[in-house]
């Protein structure tokens, strides 16, 4: 071996070795040793870094675990991001559609690599929701409101299906962190046991999963998919109430998950007992276990939630706007973090600085009264009235053109007027998918363009939903 060559292998071994030692500070030994203990650098330079890793699980785990920790572990020793590629060992040819656009085998090397790219999309079950690496329990900020919740919540994470917790449910007000501390449970289970199997999904995304996987003929895979995890993370059930055949499913869900010890973990937004239109069943399983609630945050804890989301975003902002912010809004975590975004945007864009001032004038914009939550709800009830027709066939499956004209109205004030995704508005349009709400949406627009007289009609129910309501 020539000199040259042997010094730059010494060096790119203590560069990994190095790498490692990062990680092993942000993760914990066990972690540590399933996935990157088995890991070799193969080749380095100033642009990539190339990685063996004993199989194509690896990568996908990696990248969805750890690729944060990964790549800020690489520019903490590289001083620079590099671009990771995985060779996985003695692969024959590794099968779609995780085959890399870059095939040929790394050139010093006769063992059968193939080269694989992180930024290949990947393929997971059509049931499958990722669940956000940025909600832990460590940046989850405990206060008075939420001190019980959050025990339970590490409980259950710490032992899943272990404790007298299962089902736990926790809940709460909107924006008081409930997505947060359940996937907080989900992160942390990850973190400990990898292997452990996490779903998360909200009711939601389940209700529309279901709804797909009959009308593609696709329910065994449906339940076989959701009865193979160890902690089934189920998010604001409250969107069960009145999709009966939904929470059927659920139900039997249920049964087989607690029946073989596993987690289930819930949030809603109302006391289970006032979850309308339940099922009598259901509620009476969930008693089986710990319900828990999060009540909305005192003024200190709001201030030290707010000191932390400034420490996260290296955002540099004076006590005393921190202290008015959390002074004035007082009704959710999420409305905090949304005054923050805004100031950021305006230190960032407008230069301007983060003052009093500025800080009022946001509480202001976030607190009028016009910027009350419109629900979709509202929007199919005031266009059915508008259009004189029953709201309750803008929900149905008819297609008579009044109706269908009315209900595509609807649906382009919902995308327009609120927050909601394409699947939430067609679900609140007797189930349609999301595609079919694009085209209604996509109708309307088209027609404003060309018609005069409904466009005039569509801003003045805009200017109704959003000043009357
Ligand atoms: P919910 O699901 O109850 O409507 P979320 O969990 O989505 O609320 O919380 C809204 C936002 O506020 C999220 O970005 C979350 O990270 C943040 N948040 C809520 N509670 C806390 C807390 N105690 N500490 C830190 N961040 C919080
Ligand atoms: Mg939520």
């Amino acid at each position: 071996m020539g000199s040259e060559l042997a010094q730059k292998l010494t060096s790119s071994d203590s560069v990994w070795k190095s790498i490692q030692n990062v990680l092993k500070e942000y993760i914990n030994i066990r972690s540590f040793n399933t996935w990157f203990a088995p890991i070799e650098l193969v080749n380095l330079d100033d642009k990539t870094i190339e990685l063996k890793v004993p199989n194509r699980f690896f990568c996908e785990w990696i990248d969805n675990h750890y690729a944060k920790i990964l790549n800020s572990s690489i520019v903490q020793v590289l001083g620079e991001p590099r671009k990771i590629k995985y060779h996985i060992k003695n692969s024959t040819v590794p099968e779609s559609p995780y085959v890399a656009t870059d095939l040929q085998p790394s050139a010093n090397r006769n063992d059968n690599l193939h080269r694989m790219d992180v930024t290949v999309p990947k393929v997971h079950s059509p049931f499958y929701t990722r669940i956000n690496e940025r909600y832990t329990f460590e940046n989850f900020i405990v206060g008075d409101g939420n001190n019980f919740a959050y025990a339970a919540a590490r409980a259950v994470a710490n032992s899943p299906g272990r404790t007298n917790y299962n089902p736990l449910i926790i809940y709460g007000g909107t924006g008081l962190g409930k997505t947060h501390l359940i996937q907080a449970i989900g992160n942390y289970a990850l973190m400990q046991y990898p292997p452990t199997k996490v779903f998360y999904t909200s009711s939601e995304t389940f209700t529309s999963h279901f709804i797909n996987a009959i009308q593609q003929n696709r329910i065994s895979e449906f339940s076989a998919y959701y009865r193979s995890c160890d902690i089934l993370l189920l998010d604001d059930i409250h969107f069960f109430s009145n999709k009966g055949k939904t929470q059927e499913e659920f139900f039997h869900t249920f049964n087989d998950l607690h029946q073989n010890g596993k987690q289930i973990v819930l949030t809603s937004d109302r006391p289970i007992n006032e979850l309308e239109a339940l099922e009598e069943r259901l509620i009476s399983r969930f008693k089986w276990g710990l319900i828990v609630d999060i009540q909305p945050p005192d003024f200190e804890t709001r201030l030290a939630i707010l000191r932390k989301k400034c420490d996260e975003s290296d955002l540099d902002i004076p006590g005393d706007v921190l202290e008015y912010l959390a002074a004035n809004l007082v009704e959710n975590v999420r409305e905090l973090e949304g005054a923050l975004t805004k100031i950021m945007a305006q230190v960032t864009f407008t230069a301007a600085e983060p003052t009093l001032d500025l800080a009022r004038k946001i509480v202001n914009e976030i607190g009028r009264p016009d910027k009350r939550m419109l629900t979709i709800e509202d929007i199919v009830e005031y266009t059915a009235s508008v259009f004189q027709v029953s709201s309750d066939h803008l929900r149905a499956k008819t297609r008579k053109k009044d109706i269908v004209r009315a209900r595509q109205v609807a649906m382009y004030l919902a995308k327009r007027l609120t927050d909601h995704s394409l699947i939430t508005i067609g679900l609140h349009f007797g189930g349609r998918d999301h595609s079919t709400v694009i085209h209604g949406i996509n109708t309307i627009e088209k027609q404003i363009q060309q018609n005069r007289e409904l466009r005039q009609q569509i801003e003045s129910m805009v200017k109704h939903l959003e000043y009357q309501k």
